[in-house]
């Protein structure tokens, strides 16, 4: 195949792979691509709840399994989606070659099931696309050159696969297929005016996906945002245009706010009682970090008074609840008491306008004073507010919010104004 062609990595998620049929769809997607004169790279994820069956297993056998065969265990999963699409797409009369992620030369560090990619040796990719091949990658895994074992990374894995094997080949665009069209102005479930954003910055969709925008791994952006790569996030059951992601200086001004996001399965940690003096703080969330367990929102009130002691509140996922009360229990005197509050849930707003427009968290909070929401906890970025409220009010204040900002269907709808990655609409 010509050397110029361009390359296109086109990447599956769960349900876009389910099935025979799924499955097949996918197939003839990948060999439209090719057929249109791309050189194709296709990354799967596990087959529908493949991962999750998979950790139930673990757990079935082992209270704590084993962080190595862990990943032996869950990298399982893509490889079956790459054979079968491999012989499908070799049915429809093409070449097609599946590889592990070890095969296809996916290096991360050793830190099972939560590996970090540091090197894509990508020559034997380059290889077989050379030999007229389609070339099926499993998602979510690599290899440690260190330990020579098999890696994992992390739940939602396969993005960064296929932005990392884009940037490494200098593939055109990183489309990423799912069962959702495009990244939305809300989650569609619980607002259903909300927008299809035809376009988003790398800055935004961070913290979207880090303020629990399921639709694209957080760490995918991330590394997609370093190297440049395009990412196209669209429907494997509609031949429409989705959403892209790409550098702010693509993207034309935008709007004060783009979107609301919304978390409901967050945890709240209060230290109480803890000492006002240097040190402290430091050694509770080392001792956090050290156990993997990733903080959110933070605060600390003021102590009142001379040896008055200070609350310290944080939140983290409600699954590392257990694991963060017991590393602060394991740090002894450090404070009076813990308190926690499994029901914690966070909205959100995000947009590049904001940056330089005041007023907008006085209007988040004026919205949530008239919905008689109270607001327990708040977090800021340039160009994201985020409220930690209770859980079971987080749909009724996404909705107030989308509405205030009117987010929604009729809002000016900003163009990728250099139309370079405008996906054209098929007719
Ligand atoms: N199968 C893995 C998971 O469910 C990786 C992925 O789908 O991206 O997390
Ligand atoms: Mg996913």
């Amino acid at each position: 195949m010509p050397e110029n062609d361009p390359i296109v990595v086109m990447k599956f998620g769960g349900t876009s792979v389910s099935g025979p049929e799924e499955l097949k769809r996918a197939a003839r997607r990948i060999v439209t691509a090719r057929e249109a004169g791309n050189r194709v790279v296709a990354v799967l994820s596990a087959r529908g709840k493949t991962t999750d069956e998979l950790v139930a297993a673990a757990y079935e056998i082992s209270d704590r399994p084993n962080s190595r065969e862990m990943d032996m265990l869950l990298s399982t999963g893509e490889r079956v989606s790459c054979a079968l699409c491999s012989m499908a797409i070799i049915d429809m009369g093409h070449e097609a070659v599946s590889l592990t992620g070890s095969q296809a030369g996916i290096v991360t560090d050793s830190s099972h099931t939560r590996a970090r990619i540091i090197d894509v040796r990508a020559d034997r990719i380059r290889e077989a696309l050379g030999n007229e091949r389609i070339v099926l990658v499993a998602g979510f895994q690599g290899v440690s050159t260190d330990s020579r074992d098999v890696t994992t990374l992390g739940r939602g894995g396969s993005d960064t696969t296929a932005v990392a094997l884009a940037a490494a080949l200098g593939a055109s665009v990183c489309e990423i297929y799912t069962d959702v069209t495009g990244v939305f102005s809300a989650d569609p479930r619980i607002v259903p005016g909300a927008r299809k954003l035809p376009v988003v910055s790398y800055e935004e969709m961070l913290e979207m996906s880090a303020s629990g925008a399921k639709v694209l791994q957080l760490r995918a952006v991330e590394y997609a945002r370093n190297n440049g790569v395009p990412i196209h996030c669209r429907s494997s059951f509609e031949d429409l245009p989705g959403t892209l992601v790409l550098p702010e200086s693509e993207t034309m001004e935008r709007p004060l706010v783009t979107a609301v996001t919304h978390s409901s399965d967050e945890a709240r940690v209060t230290v109480v009682g803890v000492k006002d003096e240097p040190g402290v703080a430091g050694r509770i969330f080392k001792a956090l970090a050290d156990a993997n367990v990733n903080v959110d929102v933070i605060i600390q009130n003021e102590p009142i008074g001379d040896d008055a002691l200070a609350d310290l509140s944080f939140t983290v996922d409600r699954e590392d609840l257990h694991t963060a009360v017991d590393v602060i229990a394991e740090l002894g005197d450090i404070s009076h008491s813990v308190r926690t509050d499994e029901r914690i849930g966070k909205v959100s707003i995000v947009g590049a306008g904001m940056r330089s427009h005041p007023g907008v968290a006085a209007k988040v909070f004026e919205v949530m004073g008239a919905e008689l929401i109270n607001i327990e906890m708040i977090s800021t970025s340039p160009i994201k507010i985020s409220c930690v409220i209770d859980a079971g009010k987080v749909p009724d204040a996404v909705r107030a919010l989308h509405a205030a900002f009117e987010l929604g269907e009729d809002a000016i709808v900003p163009e990728d104004p250099t139309g370079e990655h405008r996906p054209t609409v098929p007719s």
